[in-house]
């Protein structure tokens, strides 16, 4: 079968995209709707269960296009936390990761945007991959209603962030059709303000955001706070250095009026020294944000001078950014038992098997 053949798949498609086949099939847009709401609010892929749908319309359907369907190969559970890790494998075979992690008072949903990462943080296990692909729409929606699928009565999730697998700024388009999915009305209507977009700092993104006027939150992965530093640390940091990143920040907060997250992995004897701490809180003089402090997590295949930092190195740290910066948290890293914890995530293998 060459591309062009190739069905369309219309998990990928908008609302009003599915409205615009239904008005030219029935002349009407009304049947459009009831399937983006059986594709996006039931999580159904076949037609034949789309009752309330007309047969013609269905079998015009099934004859045309086809609803992809990610199968959820394995989910594992955090002994210590109850964090879940589903790995799925999408209709092309390639497999992604995407966790439910329960908070005391919140539940977090943590999406991939792409299959591996180019990016290469040194301190990321995802990083280690090779990029395979772009995630498309459809399957940045799917991971949620993966996780919502294996919930049990009572459990439920608050926020979606994008910090698993990828850099969500360079799959931008797919990204952004991924939540307008999320968050209409006719599927789950996820409001936008419980979704944040973590980048490691990709400028033009932080642009294109803060020019869209979408009510998305933005967290940005520093992690450093100088330029050698941090390209050590996230080496596209040669591409927009720190200067250029900030630039957009605050463009990013003055377009928005909105409050930006600085996500910072403590790692023991790198970052995490009071000469860090204060070069920290220069940088990010005047910028209305709050500070996550994450602790780096240890995994194979990740440099030995890589280590997680002293619970005496984190106080310090934390205590003197606290009074320069009221808001700043210390984001307990959770599911690290099952490899689910924050730079964790990968999958290596086409054959079902993660790691
Ligand atoms: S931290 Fe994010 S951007 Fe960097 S390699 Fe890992 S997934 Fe990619």
């Amino acid at each position: 079968m060459t591309s062009e053949q190739i069905p369309i798949d219309l998990k990928n498609l908008s609302l009003s995209q599915l409205e615009d086949i239904a008005e030219g099939f029935v002349s009407r847009r009304f049947p459009g709707r009831q399937v983006f709401g059986w594709i996006h609010k039931h999580n159904v892929t076949d037609f034949q269960r789309m009752t309330n749908v007309s047969k013609e319309f269905r079998s015009y359907l099934k004859d045309l296009y086809v609803i992809s369907s990610a199968e959820i190969a394995r989910v594992t559970e955090s002994k210590i936390d109850g964090t879940r890790k589903l790995l799925l494998k999408l209709s092309d075979g390639e497999l992604i990761e995407t966790v439910w992690i329960p908070g005391s008072s919140r539940n977090t949903i943590c999406v991939s945007s792409q299959v591996g990462c180019p990016l290469g943080c040194t301190f990321c296990f995802t990083g280690q991959m090779k990029m395979r692909r772009n995630l498309r729409p459809g399957e940045i929606a799917e991971q949620v209603y993966a996780v919502k699928s294996i919930l049990k009565d009572g459990e439920g999730f608050q926020n979606i962030v994008f910090m698993g697998m990828g850099e969500p700024f360079l799959n931008y388009d797919n990204v952004i059709a991924g939540i307008e999915l999320l968050a209409n009305d006719h599927g789950l209507g996820i409001a936008m303000k419980r979704i944040t977009i973590s980048t490691v700092g990709i400028v033009p993104g932080i642009y294109r955001l803060a020019d869209s006027r979408l009510k998305v939150r933005l967290a940005v992965s520093l992690h450093a706070a100088d330029d050698d530093l941090r390209t050590r640390l996230v080496p596209v940091n040669n591409k927009y250095p720190l200067s250029d990143l900030m630039q957009a920040l605050e463009y990013y907060t003055q377009q928005t009026g909105e409050r930006l997250t600085f996500e910072y992995c403590l790692i023991g004897g790198v970052n995490d020294s009071i000469d860090c701490a204060r070069r920290l809180i220069k940088l990010i003089h005047g910028i209305p944000c709050k500070i996550n402090l994450i602790c780096f997590n240890p995994a194979d295949g990740l440099p030995d001078e890589y280590r997680a930092p002293s619970h005496k190195s984190v106080e310090r740290f934390r205590e003197y950014l606290y009074p320069r910066c009221p808001a700043v948290t210390l984001r307990q890293s959770k599911g690290a038992d099952i490899m689910a914890a924050c730079g964790q995530l990968a999958t290596h293998s086409q054959d079902g098997e993660g790691i």
